[in-house]
């Protein structure tokens, strides 16, 4: 077994794992829960139902992103709170996760790769990602045309991504998107002013860490669950000490 991963293991099981303070928030990653065991960043629904009974369990407030954006934005406390936020437009999100949501009454992100919409059975449809924005729970996001990586792209061609996603999503859901997810957690400096040139007002990184009062909301650290997430490390993703991991990772 990969030593770093046996270390990750270890750290997240022995390290204490605080409480979020009051005025930070942990925001999540996930793409897809389902049973594709060998598909990487596939969690199993068992896994997942575990991970929210947890969240629910321990009283932490689930916000929308949009929720604690607008507290990071005038100032306030950012309560503690944890964001669920979904990449790529996944069809289990409709069929699996908004059912366990609700059931939950937790409120959720999906940023959605618009190419793939509808696109085969493991995409939502533009009916699905309607009536899931409808629901009044779930935000419905853009998360470019095509998941390129931004950086790497002509200025005109990543503005092009980032605009057409935002009024696709605007003609099918009839509201206009805010916020946005770079595909594979890819920005320079450029694609931050093209995102807050296009009207978003915040976006969401692949960086680990915990979100407090001077984080820049159009950089946005987001915590990954996967297929490879033990629950000790989950446990550690919604406290303090992925902060420390995080620290300690940038250091070594
Ligand atoms: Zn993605």
């Amino acid at each position: 077994m990969n030593p770093m991963l046996i270390f990750k293991e270890l750290f997240f099981k022995l390290i204490p794992k605080p409480m979020l303070s009051k005025r930070s928030a942990s925001i999540l990653m996930y793409h897809s829960v389902g049973n594709q065991e060998n598909h990487f960043s596939t969690v199993s629904p068992e896994e997942f139902q575990r991970q929210m009974a947890y969240i629910a369990g321990k009283r932490f407030s689930v916000v929308s992103l949009a929720e604690l954006v607008r507290r990071l934005r005038t100032h306030q406390p950012l309560g503690g709170v944890v964001v669920l936020t979904f990449d790529d437009g996944f069809r289990d999100n409709y069929a699996t996760i908004f059912p366990l949501l609700k059931q939950y009454n937790f409120p959720a992100t999906i940023f959605v790769t618009t190419d793939l919409i509808g696109k085969s059975s493991g995409y939502c449809t533009a009916e699905e990602l309607r009536e899931m924005h409808d629901s009044g729970l779930i935000s419905i996001e853009p998360h470019t045309l095509s998941h390129p990586k931004l950086a790497r792209i002509s200025r005109a061609d990543a503005a092009r991504e980032i605009r057409e996603s935002r009024r696709i999503l605007q003609e099918i859901l009839g509201s206009t998107p805010t916020l946005f997810a770079y595909p594979f957690g890819n920005f320079s400096d450029e694609t931050v002013e093209l995102v807050r040139e296009a009207g978003f007002i915040a976006a969401v990184t692949v960086e680990e860490g915990i979100v407090s009062p001077g984080t820049d909301p159009l950089r946005l650290p987001r915590n990954a669950v996967d297929s490879a997430t033990t629950f000790s490390q989950f446990r550690g993703k919604v406290s303090r000490a992925i902060d420390w991991y995080a620290a300690l990772k940038t250091w070594k």
